[in-house]
């Protein structure tokens, strides 16, 4: 720490992002990227725009706020397209959130919820998942108190139906409740239409997962438009250009090719699926999972273990050392090919160990 830095940061601990090496060609299972490429079209579209990079990209984002809106069936003023989800996070967390004002949100969940808590000096309420890690929508309904849900979670990977979100959204219309779908197209169901009906919610959801588009940072916050125009003026005073002008292309043409990235969405799950009934086939017990990664754990090996051997064998998965969940490793399902690989991988560790596989 420099002499220079703010007390108020001096305790800050940060995100610490999904490992990517260099070192080497890993099956890369660690940080719920597609292993799909963006379509042709997306592409073309971002290469055509990055020779106009001498040019600032348009901060009202209108052509992909007018498509976004189309794809969601909302109005334009109803959308903030953002720098990936994690900016709308943050931007909710500025607004909706300070001193005297906690947000809750659960204690398994994305790890970036109390990284920002932290930054911006809001007091955390941290609501533990029940014994299951699934959520009881009882815990926040009528808490008074900002709440921050994932839905499906990470890294569990279980879902809320909208009945359940809306009955906490519904239970306290003074607060918002904010629903982080990044998951959201690998088998739950969206709140997005419960935006029309409540001005107390804001939906987030993501290019990253289902789009392909995680290294061109595009997401989005939907929701009432007195809640977005809170957001954008808080856009507008912290980084206007904030969706570069290659990345609004790329939306714009991920958007046209909806049918590409909805079919590869159904290929994940039934991937998902397949490689969940292979892992408890091996002895470990799988979380249900409406997400494009599964949450397992196994009695014959740890999950900091299992994630160091899979490592040494050329596959990445991801291991959180956090009370309550460190025995699981979290794994993004990728291609059927690379879900073989890691399986093969998991059958001769479990054989060195001379545990009991197939
Ligand atoms: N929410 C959740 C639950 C996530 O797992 C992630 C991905 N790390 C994000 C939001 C942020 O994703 P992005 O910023 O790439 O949209």
């Amino acid at each position: 720490m420099s002499r220079f830095l703010s007390k108020k940061h001096a305790s800050l601990v940060p995100y610490v992002p999904g490992e990517q090496p260099r070192d080497m060609q890993y099956v890369k299972l660690n940080t719920n990227e597609s292993p799909y490429p963006p379509s042709p079209a997306v592409i073309a579209a971002a290469a055509a725009e990055a020779g106009r990079m001498n040019l600032y990209c348009d901060p009202e984002c209108t052509e992909l706020r007018k498509k976004a809106a189309a794809l969601y069936g909302v109005r334009p003023e109803n959308i903030l397209p953002v720098n990936g989800s994690d900016e709308i996070l943050y931007l909710a967390f500025l607004a909706f959130g300070d001193e005297d004002h906690p947000i809750a949100f659960p204690d398994i969940s994305y790890g970036f919820y109390p990284v920002y808590a932290d930054l911006l000096h809001i007091p955390a309420h941290v609501v533990p998942l029940k014994k299951d890690l699934s959520i009881d929508p009882a815990d926040y309904r009528g808490l008074n108190e900002t709440i921050v849900l994932a839905n499906p979670n990470a890294p569990t990977g279980r879902a809320l139906s909208p009945e359940e979100v809306e009955s906490i959204v519904a239970s306290d219309p003074d607060r918002v409740v904010v629903i982080d779908e990044a998951y959201i197209d690998f088998g739950g169901v969206s709140c997005v239409p419960l935006i029309e009906k409540y001005e107390n919610l804001l939906v987030t959801q993501t290019f990253s997962k289902s789009r392909s588009l995680a290294g061109g940072r595009l997401g989005f916050g939907i929701g009432c438009e007195s809640l977005i125009r809170d957001l954008t003026t808080l856009k507008y005073s912290v980084n206007p250009y904030n969706v570069n002008r290659m990345t609004q292309a790329a939306g714009c043409a991920a958007i046209d090719d909806n049918d590409y990235y909805m079919e590869n969405a159904r290929t994940i799950i039934e991937t998902r699926e397949y490689t969940a009934r292979a892992l408890e086939e091996l002895g470990f017990t799988v979380l249900p999972s409406k997400a494009n990664f599964l949450f397992a754990e196994s009695p014959a090996i740890s999950g900091a273990d299992l994630y160091a051997a899979l490592k040494q064998r050329g596959v990445l998965v991801r291991h959180f050392a956090k009370d309550r969940i460190d025995n699981f490793t979290r794994i993004t399902v990728g291609t059927r090919e690379q879900m073989d690989i890691l399986l093969d991988n998991i059958r001769a560790i479990l054989n060195d160990k001379g545990g009991s596989p197939a």
